[in-house]
């Protein structure tokens, strides 16, 4: 039985993959392949002014960057392509359905022009109405509207075509997330538009005829969907077709501001591509968006997609609004980066070769060198990759200015002591030296000065790489370049100890 179902993903290329969108495609995706399922993408393109030209393109490279893969599409078709509406449309596919709408006097062209529509809006707030279509051939017989249709095209009109809605029907569903719902077909606003006057069929019309064709058993997709639903079920029943299960996910809201989630919130980074471009990982987005409107039984929250499609159970989608919390998904890509050092390390080369700080065929001279530096300067505290360029610049790759309260560790009587005791000791030490006999070195100026703590080891960090704080002093000591800490160590007396 669960080899029929059959789900989809049906991105509009308006815009890059949002992370609302990107939640979708995962959750389809993990409902097919729970259950052995199919899983479609249709590129819903008609709003031909709207599209963006390299929008149905970044949104699959980002899906597959996130490690989704379909059994169908318009790359890979199956047997009831093609999977581009504009070329469904192109082919004819929809405008057989218009016509037996139009036949059946269950839908009529419609002639009324922008200003017409206008006043009509503007009466009906006038006189408190809520917004309606007003249908304007009301007690007329078939041949009589097309009697109308005929003079109106004499004027030269063009027509759209609107589907009759049944006002006094109740629309019921069992939505697999929110329970059941009821909508009156009063409040859907009046008869809507199925044809624009272009030709093309509307989203609320060819998304059911396509969901039909192509036998989608379950349609998943977001909160904003609740109020078509509706609309596209008066579409199944003017045809008698078996209506799908809709199942509708939670709104997602900004965590900050408890609002919904906008493309206007500048604060929340919100597709998938900018996430990309920072160097967080595809293993943690996806564990991300798996707990947007989902939780798993138990309290652990680091799951693989392999995990999230075992444990996938649709009964645990949530009713509550999906909190979009910035913080939890750095915390999140932490856990991942952490967990698989090797695959993470060349990334972060990566980002030190862009930064200019190494060159290529220098960062493959000094690959181990890199590996234990990248370690040592705290890569285990990173929420994403980018950030190793801040943690890595100084002492790696920079000196950076001696501050005036570094001058004033250096310049302290007790600052010259140390100084000039670590000077002695460091020169005397071997070239290659471990964190152990640094550390020795160090405990030993301790025990014979008598200073410990602050006035200890700024004098040193900062005499050796301009730092009041940065990773541990021992273990960065063996990765810095003894001539380079020496020529460090000579500036620094020159200007400020002579
Ligand atoms: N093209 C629609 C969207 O991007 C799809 C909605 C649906 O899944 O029915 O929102």
């Amino acid at each position: 039985m669960t080899d029929d179902f059959r789900v989809r993903y049906a991105p509009s290329p308006t815009g890059y993959l949002h992370i609302g969108n990107a939640r979708t495609a995962l959750f389809n995706w993990l409902f097919a392949r729970h259950y052995n399922g199919t899983f479609v993408i249709r590129i819903e393109d008609t709003d031909a002014a709207r599209n963006i030209a390299d929008g149905e393109k970044s949104q699959l490279d980002n899906l597959k960057w996130l490690g989704l893969d379909w059994d169908e599409s318009p790359e890979n078709p199956g047997e009831y392509g093609p999977y581009r509406q504009s070329e469904r449309n192109e082919q004819g596919i929809y405008q057989p359905y218009i016509d037996d709408l139009l036949k059946r006097g269950l839908a009529y062209k419609s002639y009324k022009t922008s200003e017409q529509l206008k006043s009509e809006r503007e009466a009906q707030q006038a006189a408190k109405q809520a917004p309606h279509y007003v249908y304007e051939y009301e007690g007329m017989s078939q041949e009589e509207r097309e009697a109308e249709y005929a003079k109106y095209e004499a004027q030269g009109l063009k027509p759209v075509v609107r589907i009759r809605v049944p006002e006094d029907k109740m629309y019921e569903w069992d939505d697999i997330v929110k329970g059941h719902i009821s909508i009156g077909g009063k409040e859907v606003g009046g008869d809507w538009v199925i044809q624009k006057a272009d030709g093309m069929p509307t989203y609320n019309f060819a998304v059911v005829v396509d969901d039909h064709l192509m036998k989608i058993s379950h349609v998943l997709r977001g909160d904003d969907h609740v109020s078509n639903t509706p609309k596209q079920m008066m579409v199944y029943d003017a045809f008698g077709w078996d209506i799908p299960k809709f199942g509708h996910m939670a709104l997602i809201i900004n965590a900050a501001t408890g609002k919904k989630l906008s493309k206007r919130d500048n604060d929340v980074l919100q597709f998938v591509e900018q996430y990309r471009e920072l160097g967080y990982q595809p293993e943690a987005l996806d564990n991300f968006i798996g707990l947007l409107g989902w939780s798993p039984k138990g309290e652990d929250e680091i799951f693989s997609l392999e995990e999230f499609k075992n444990m996938f159970d649709e009964t645990r989608l949530s009713k509550a609004n999906a909190k979009f919390d910035q913080k939890k998904l750095e915390w999140i890509n932490n856990q991942w980066i952490r967990r698989d050092k090797d695959k993470i390390m060349p990334q972060l080369i990566e980002e030190l070769v862009k930064a200019g700080f190494i060159t290529e065929d220098e960062a493959k001279a000094k690959h181990d060198w890199l590996v234990q530096a990248i370690d040592v300067a705290g890569v285990d505290g990173i929420s994403y990759t980018r950030q190793i360029v801040d943690l890595m610049r100084e002492p790696f790759f920079q000196l950076g200015d001696i501050t005036d309260e570094m001058k004033e560790y250096l310049t302290s009587e007790n600052g010259r002591k140390v100084f000039a005791a670590w000077e002695e000791a460091y020169k005397a030490l071997p070239e290659d030296a471990d964190a152990d006999t640094y550390m020795k070195t160090i405990r030993a100026i301790q025990n014979n000065l008598e200073i410990k703590g602050r006035e200890l080891w700024n004098p040193i960090r900062i005499a050796t790489t301009h730092q009041i704080q940065g990773p541990n002093l021992p273990e960065l000591l063996v990765l810095l370049d003894k001539k380079q800490v020496l020529k460090t160590m000579d500036d620094v007396k020159a200007k400020y100890l002579a």
